[in-house]
């Protein structure tokens, strides 16, 4: 909850925030409610954009300050990956806007948006929405990158996928997870028998229509012998891909659930992931590193380590205080760090890490 209105009694509304004057919250409907009545309305710049429910608590969707434009779909998936961040009920939930208020939302979206996330769950399963969500951001913002976070499986149906590129942004890149070198190790994590074959055929299919791939790899425990046969399978099957990025777990939702089945520290992670990396980029493979602490990374890798991790979620020990490259570290998910308690290197001087 980023604020609640006193005395609220209007329902269910999006507003968009304007601190000009007293009067904070202007409503899609004409709705405005002043400054008095609100708490917290520091946490507000003028230009975001809230969901109002209908007790007054209210919710931010699109951050002013941050220009990144973030269109969840729904909580739903087809698959329950073993790891995945969320857990069972919120994955059971469709947690996602009706259709008519997500589009307004769009619509309320300033001209200046510099990027766009369409997410889930997995967002591909409002299929009629989705579409007309992918013709809306087309219409609105056909200049800017659209990333849509997907598992690709419903992008292997072929009639599906036509009505896609009939109505995709010209900047549209598709970032779909890849677990394993198998169908079975695929499929095993996913936790739905098939995956492996469906997302296959998704990114094939994208990569053949020239939209922009982007595979995922999750490091954990069950896929980390693996790692180099992903890669080797990347570079064989899919050499035009956009980009890959390893990713480090958060262990909320099923991660936390199945702990010690799939948890792996940063570094062991890192040391499994090293050989895949250095093959993906000796093929020129545009290749990142997501959610790993730099202290957990050979110097020689940090370029390619990314500040990924929400501002909110993250997290650092006391003693990375002591820290001379903690401006540049992705530090910890709020999460892992409560139930990990890692061991940090800090870094002295640049010198010492030869960076
Ligand atoms: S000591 Fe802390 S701030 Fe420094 S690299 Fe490690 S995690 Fe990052």
């Amino acid at each position: 909850m980023n604020l609640f209105i006193e005395g609220y009694e209007g329902g269910f509304r999006l507003a968009r925030v304007s601190l000009d004057g007293d009067i904070v919250l202007l409503g899609d409907d004409g709705y405005a409610t002043r400054l008095g009545s609100v708490k917290s309305p520091e946490r507000l710049s003028t230009g975001d954009i809230l969901t109002i429910d209908k007790r007054g608590r209210g919710y931010r969707l699109y951050s002013n300050e941050e220009h990144d434009a973030t269109v969840f779909m729904t909580g739903n998936c087809n698959s329950n990956c073993i790891m995945c961040p969320t857990s069972d009920r919120e994955r059971q939930m469709d947690s996602g806007l009706p259709d008519a208020r997500l589009l307004a939302y769009i619509d309320m979206l300033p001209a200046d948006v510099s990027h766009v996330v369409v997410t889930g769950g997995e967002p591909t399963l409002r299929p009629r929405l989705f579409l007309k969500v992918m013709r809306k951001l087309t219409d609105r913002f056909p200049h800017i990158e659209t990333l849509l976070l997907t598992n690709g499986r419903s992008l292997s149906v072929s009639s599906f996928f036509d009505k896609l590129i009939a109505y995709c942004p010209p900047y549209l890149c598709a970032a779909i997870p890849l677990h394993g070198d198998t169908p079975e190790l695929h499929d095993r994590i996913t936790r739905a028998p098939g995956s492996f074959e469906q997302t296959d055929r998704g990114i094939r299919n994208l990569l053949a229509a020239g939209i922009a791939v982007e595979i995922r790899i999750v490091v954990t425990r069950l896929n980390q012998a693996a790692l180099s046969g992903i890669a080797d399978l990347i570079i064989r099957y899919y050499p035009t891909v956009h980009t890959v990025n390893f990713i480090g777990l958060e262990t909320r939702g099923n991660c936390a659930k199945n702990f010690k089945e799939v948890y792996i520290g940063h570094r062991e992670a890192f040391e499994a992931m090293k050989g895949a990396i250095d093959a993906l980029i000796e093929a020129g493979i545009n290749t990142s590193i997501y959610n790993f602490p730099l202290c957990a990374v050979d110097t020689g890798y940090w370029g390619i380590c990314r500040k990924s991790i929400s501002p909110e979620k993250i997290r650092f020990p006391a003693a990375c205080d002591a820290c001379a490259a903690k401006e540049e570290c992705g530090g910890f998910f709020s999460t892992t760090l409560s139930m990990t308690k890692p061991q940090v290197k800090p870094i002295l001087a640049r010198k010492e890490a030869g960076a």
